[in-house]
């Protein structure tokens, strides 16, 4: 099947669960017009919750399965860093990695790769894997997007990282802030991408209070884990190196 083909198909499937997620709805007005208002009010408020939840809660399979750990009998917490790639940051994050002798996967925006193709391929280079994080990284609106814009902010950034890097096309996707609608986990899905949540972060994409956290990441650290630290913050250098001693302390333990 071709690219446009499957594209199709996948947009076709996305206006169509979005029909199904709008049926109760005209059953509540026919609930409501039959005099059933408290049932009416009920299945409204059931479905707005389910709707809600599955949407904006990032370790909620309500819409597709996700990934939130590593498979059981995994010795060391796996590593994700996300947002980049970013001219500064990047160089300074591989070298700490190399020091302390980790890998991780960097789940990279399209638009930032097509601006720093040359740190793209160092990081491949130095032994990590890039997966797919959105062309564009639309934060506050990826939740709201239908779905062709869906198909396109995912197969953008998977056709841009593949283009870099032809023999390391991104295995795994990674939403924005982690807010999947109902058409985001399947769309991942028809370009073969498997979605990789996390088990331990420390919002540091908002934060600026370092000791936080990596106590809130040390907290919640298990050996099948999956650690989500950003790049592009002030604090991204120092939360790198932090969590990195503690990733290579934990291995050296084990
Ligand atoms: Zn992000």
């Amino acid at each position: 099947m071709t690219l446009e083909l499957t594209r199709a198909e996948c947009v076709r499937r996305g206006y169509r669960r979005l029909v199904l997620l709008l049926l109760p709805a005209v059953v509540c007005v026919l609930l409501a017009i039959a005099g059933a208002w408290l049932w009416a009010v009920l299945l409204f408020c059931t479905v707005l919750t389910s709707i809600t939840v599955g949407t904006l809660v990032p370790r909620c399979a309500l819409f597709g399965p996700l990934v939130k750990r590593q498979p059981p009998g995994s010795r060391q917490p796996l590593l994700t860093i996300d947002d980049g790639p970013h001219p500064e940051h990047t160089p300074a994050i591989l070298d700490i990695l190399d020091r302390h002798g980790l890998k991780a996967i960097f789940f990279l925006i399209g638009d930032r790769a097509e601006q720093h193709p040359e740190l793209v391929r160092e990081i491949v280079r130095r032994g990590h894997e890039v997966a797919n994080h959105t062309q564009t990284h639309p934060a506050t609106t990826f939740w709201t997007l239908r779905p062709h814009a869906m198909w396109n902010e995912i197969a953008l950034c998977q056709e841009t990282l593949t283009r870099l890097l032809p023999e390391h096309a991104p295995r795994y996707f990674r939403p924005p802030a982690g807010h999947h609608n109902p058409f985001c986990v399947p769309t991942a899905r028809a370009l073969g991408l498997t979605t990789l949540m996390w088990t331990a972060r420390g919002f540091d994409g908002t934060l600026r209070h370092t000791d936080y956290i990596i106590g809130r990441i040390q907290r919640k650290l298990t050996d099948d884990g999956i650690v989500l630290i950003h790049e592009g913050t002030p604090v991204c250098v120092e939360v790198t190196e932090k969590v990195a001693a503690m990733l290579a302390a934990r291995a050296a333990q084990a």
